[in-house]
């Protein structure tokens, strides 16, 4: 989570991390990594969910972090697309497996528009189930996140992307 500029009130939300242990995981990580770009980020995580939904590109990326993160057991989908936290404990293996799922990510989209503060986000965002929805695409019937208080044209980011005619 270090390596990903998480923010320390993220780092700390995952049990089991006291703050003099991640202070140490900072030094340790400076210090053998002699990585000096990396970002200590303090203060709150930004809490916005426009950046999820701007554009098609931005709701694939979004979209395809929904499927990691259900991939990491992390969420659970429903039959009628609710999404519910599926990981019983913000714990370390909790954090471990959203690493994961955000490294994954970066690999498929290696222009990631979304941090990691942003991926982090996203997974506590979309179990609200208030601002933001699966929705279900009307010709490919894919699930794509999308924002409750939008137009919905229920076509999803990738069918948009593709161009063709609607
Ligand atoms: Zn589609």
């Amino acid at each position: 989570m270090i390596q990903h500029e998480a923010w320390t009130r993220t780092i700390r939300l995952c049990k089991g991390l006291s703050d003099d242990r991640i202070r140490k995981a900072y030094t340790t990580y400076f210090r053998d990594s002699g990585d000096r770009a990396i970002k200590q980020r303090r203060g709150k995580s930004p809490r916005q969910i426009s950046l999820f939904v701007k554009t098609p590109p931005h709701q694939l990326k979004a979209t395809t972090l929904i499927a990691l993160f259900c991939n990491n057991l992390l969420l659970r989908a429903d039959t009628t697309s609710k999404v519910y936290a599926h990981w019983p404990r913000t714990d370390v293996e909790y954090g471990h497996r959203v690493c994961r799922a955000f490294e994954t990510y970066q690999i498929l989209h290696p222009a990631a528009a979304l941090n990691f503060e942003w991926a982090w986000n996203l997974l506590r965002s979309i179990v609200r189930n208030d601002e933001l929805y699966l929705a279900v695409c009307r010709r490919c019937w894919s699930k794509y996140v999308q924002d409750a208080y939008a137009l919905d044209r229920r076509i999803c980011p990738s069918c948009s992307l593709s161009g063709k005619p609607h």
